[in-house]
């Protein structure tokens, strides 16, 4: 990693993976750096990710790169940490029960075996002994195997990330003390950071990584550059998702990431697996029973197609936001008319993590203009509005 230029202070908004990834890039870098987090670390939409690693159906061809270049990322990022449980490179099977579904996975598997990603048309007999606990229906059409994808803990990693920061020198600051209401710009240059503590921060690096509330604090810097996600607030939003954590899981269960066609899961901490559906909507207004039922109908599912789960039960459920760039692609550079101000928001966040911090560091740190980021400049929306 290049070496920070003398005396820089960066200023970290957002303690989300892509906050904490990036942060302990730059403490390991030598840079003075402080992170800002209103909640706690990992507390917003990495808490709760299904945090599939992966570039399985990722378009155009320079993004699903991108994703690939994660899963490596991840790897050598876990080699430091020597292999820690939080990383689970597990592989991930996947199979369909329709003619158009398994003609969709046969082309897919296709298409990415030409991009030279590892994935694997198998028969369902040998899906189920890579799972043992998978009982797979007799109507499958097509079975997959992609063995160098996988998952991670997020809330183990956040941690581990948080505190290799401040071991190398980093300040982070959460509640109050990191809630940043506030960003100085004098001259079109960002001078410092107000937290909800009275604290002014003085900053020549500010890096908005706040997920979802990006958008908001660009606009404390005065900013106009459109950050356009996709809506979540209203009824009907299409990024928030349903999560749900089943457990125990009893001997014999998953040791997988799966994606069955109407349940995807894989296991979680303490026991438990954590359970995701394609086809379930809930929003931040789906209230209870409704919210229940939708979990108890995951379950049932999962215990249709795996064994283990005869004695769980919905441990927990939660609606959490995407931060879903309205393009579908990562949004990360500096911010067109403020000097000072680097953005980073993201679908696939989880995967992305490691990559982008390495990716962002190296720009933010030596100014170096990492070509793989040339497509996803904030500064797209900008040129469609003018
Ligand atoms: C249901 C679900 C499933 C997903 N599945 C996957 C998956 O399988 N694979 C994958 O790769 N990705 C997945 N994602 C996406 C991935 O989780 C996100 O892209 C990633 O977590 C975003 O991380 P982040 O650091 O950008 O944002 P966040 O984790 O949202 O963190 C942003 C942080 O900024 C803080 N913040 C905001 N405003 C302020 C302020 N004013 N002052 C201080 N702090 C502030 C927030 O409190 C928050 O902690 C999923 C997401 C969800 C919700």
């Amino acid at each position: 990693m290049t070496a920070p230029s003398a005396g820089r202070r960066y200023v970290v908004i957002g303690a989300g993976v892509l906050g904490v990834a990036l942060t302990a890039r730059l403490a390991e870098a030598g840079a003075a750096v402080t992170l800002l987090e209103q909640t706690r670390p990992g507390h917003a939409a990495t808490r709760s990710s299904f945090a599939w690693l992966n570039a399985n159906n990722k378009v155009p061809r320079a993004y699903h790169d991108l994703n690939h270049a994660g899963l490596r990322a991840w790897s050598a990022r876990a080699d430091g940490f020597g292999r820690p449980d939080w990383y689970r490179p597990s592989g991930n099977l996947e199979w369909a029960v329709t003619p158009d579904a398994g003609v969709e996975l046969a082309a897919r598997v296709s298409r990415l075996a030409d991009w030279g990603y590892p994935a694997h048309l198998i028969s369902a007999a040998a899906a189920a002994e890579l799972e043992p606990a998978l009982r797979l229906p007799p109507t499958v059409t097509a079975a997959a195997w992609f063995p160098e994808e996988g998952y991670l803990l997020t809330e183990p990693m956040v941690d581990a990330l948080t505190e290799k920061a401040v071991q190398s020198g980093a300040t982070v600051l959460t509640g109050e003390a990191g809630h940043v209401t506030g960003l100085d710009v004098t001259g079109g240059v960002v001078r410092a950071v107000r937290t909800h503590a009275s604290q002014v921060i003085p900053a020549d690096a500010v890096v908005c990584c706040a997920g979802r509330w990006t958008p908001e604090l660009a606009a404390l810097a005065g900013s106009a550059a459109p950050i356009p996600l996709i809506p979540w607030a209203q009824p009907g939003a299409e990024a928030p998702g349903l999560v749900v954590q089943a457990g125990p899981v009893g001997p014999g269960g998953p040791v997988r990431m799966v994606h069955a066609p109407d349940v995807y899961f894989r296991p979680h901490r303490a026991g438990q697996v954590h359970l995701e559906a394609p086809d379930v909507h809930a929003d931040l207004h789906t209230g209870e029973p409704a919210l229940g039922d939708l979990a108890s109908e995951l379950l049932r599912r999962a215990q249709r197609v795996t064994g283990g789960l005869d004695r769980a039960e919905v441990t927990g459920y939660r609606v959490c936001v995407r931060p879903m760039p309205a393009d579908g692609q990562s949004i990360v550079g500096w911010l067109p008319g403020t000097e000072g101000l680097y953005v980073a928001v993201t679908h696939s966040g989880v995967t992305l993590g490691a990559h982008l911090a390495e990716l962002m560091a190296s720009e933010l740190l030596a100014g170096v203009q990492q070509p793989e980021l040339a497509p996803y400049r904030p500064g797209r929306f900008s040129a469609l509005a003018s």
